[in-house]
């Protein structure tokens, strides 16, 4: 098992670097255009491809990484280059990863590779948990997906949205209602293959950040799919269920849901987003400071300037460190005791807010012109306080996880 370090080995410095490269000389020149288009940058992600950073192989690679810091560590990089576009690129890792906490062998090798395409086809893939009423409170979720055994089909109908990818992607992997009775613990996890007749694209949302990725709402109707489609398939579903009717009945204990096996994965992974566009942020912030001179001297020379660079700085190393933490704790299979990815992710998505501000702050009336990118960053760090459960909500799993207290 691998010991935690902070230092990145060779190989990884290489990984490292040429992601850096691929974000400074492909991702942020393109970061403007993309933003004002408010569209997917399917030539970017094309390149991506071509160059090996949009496959599964590489995402696997970095995932199976034994120190736990492969993931985060190409988070930070892709995203350091622009947040939306980046997000374009591993938004479709998601759905991959809700593949691979609930399938079967079969299903992650028959449905993941089909999520990605090839670098001369390539496809996204999305993931659909949330609904219009079913935001934060999952529980509340109304896609219901019932079994048809005359036909082995599951029946989906429902309404997603706020989906990554949504309508646009080759496979979208959709969680819904299969006992209603039981809560979160009756849901289960789908994958509608593409072109499956009655699935449909509602409302695409404008956004105030991370523009370049596609989010939508996504209608299923009389959606039918094959019952191998059902993750993990049947008879665990059947069992998983018999034993949440039990614990029901004996008015015990939780059982984590599908969903939220996904969640608990991303965490630190959304957290290493974060850091990304933070450093991005401080970075533009230092230099301008240095360079930018008033009263007859650098901004820089200020201390009310200086310290502000000193705690952005800090502030964006304390988070890489708990993101690095996290990401290592469950690759080597530790528990989350804290509840250490949720930790991870409220600090990091807190401190790219609070980072991004300041950037604007110090880049004054330039910084909040779309002619300097932490207009755009200051826009982009807004979304990771929301997805993947909101900072509140992070907040109340750490809570309950300290104090073992159902706090509302
Ligand atoms: C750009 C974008 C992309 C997304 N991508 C995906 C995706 O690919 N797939 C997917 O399934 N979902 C996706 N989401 C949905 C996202 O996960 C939800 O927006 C998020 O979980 C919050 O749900 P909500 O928007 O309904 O807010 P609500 O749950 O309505 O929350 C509103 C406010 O109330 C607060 N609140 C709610 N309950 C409590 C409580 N108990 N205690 C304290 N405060 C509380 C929240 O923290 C928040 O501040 C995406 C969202 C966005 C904006």
């Amino acid at each position: 098992m691998a010991e935690f370090t902070m230092e990145l080995n060779d190989e990884q410095k290489e990984v490292r670097d040429w992601l850096h490269g691929f974000a400074a000389d492909v991702i942020r020149p393109a970061a403007s255009e993309w933003d004002e288009r408010e569209e997917t940058p399917w030539p970017v992600i094309q390149e991506a491809a071509k160059l090996g950073i949009y496959s599964l192989d590489f995402y696997a690679q970095q995932f199976f990484d034994p120190t736990g810091l492969g993931i985060p560590m190409t988070m930070e990089e892709l995203f350091w280059g622009d947040a939306g576009i980046a997000l374009s690129i591993v938004g479709t890792g998601l759905a991959a990863v809700g593949v691979l906490a609930n399938g079967t062998e079969e299903q992650i090798g028959t449905w993941v590779p089909q999520m990605y395409g090839d670098a001369d086809d390539v496809k996204v893939a999305a993931f659909c948990s949330s609904e219009p009423d079913a935001g934060s409170d999952v529980a509340s979720m109304r896609t219901r997906a019932v079994y048809d055994e005359a036909k082995d089909e599951w029946v989906l109908n429902g309404t997603k949205t706020w989906a990554t990818n949504g309508g646009i992607a080759n496979v979208h992997v959709v969680v819904a209602v299969v006992d209603p009775e039981l809560g979160s613990k009756g849901h289960a996890s789908f994958i509608v293959p593409p072109n499956t007749p009655g699935l449909s694209q509602g409302q695409k949302f404008k956004k105030h950040g991370i523009r370049a990725s596609h989010t939508a709402e996504v209608v299923l109707e009389d959606v039918r799919i094959p019952g191998h489609c059902l993750l993990g398939g049947k008879e665990k579903l059947d069992e998983r269920l018999a034993r949440a009717r039990e614990r029901a009945k004996a008015g015990g204990e939780r059982v984590k849901n599908a969903a939220m096996a996904t969640f608990e994965a991303s965490r630190p992974a959304v957290g290493a987003m974060a850091v990304g566009t933070a450093r991005a942020a401080y970075e533009e912030a230092l230099e301008y400071a240095k360079t930018r001179s008033q009263f007859g001297r650098p901004i820089i020379d200020n201390q009310g300037v200086a310290f502000q660079l000193a705690d952005m700085r800090t502030s964006i190393d304390a988070a890489r460190l708990l993101v690095w933490r996290a990401s290592w704790m469950a690759t080597t299979g530790k528990k989350f005791t804290s509840a250490e990815g949720s930790m991870s992710k409220l600090y990091a998505s807190e401190t790219a807010k609070k980072v991004t501000a300041q950037a604007v702050q110090i880049l004054g009336g330039n910084g909040f012109t779309r002619e300097y990118p932490v207009e755009r960053m200051h826009r982009d760090a807004a979304i990771y306080t929301i997805f993947e459960g909101t900072s509140e909500i992070q907040r109340l799993v750490i809570a309950r996880t300290l104090s073992g207290l159902p706090i509302r």
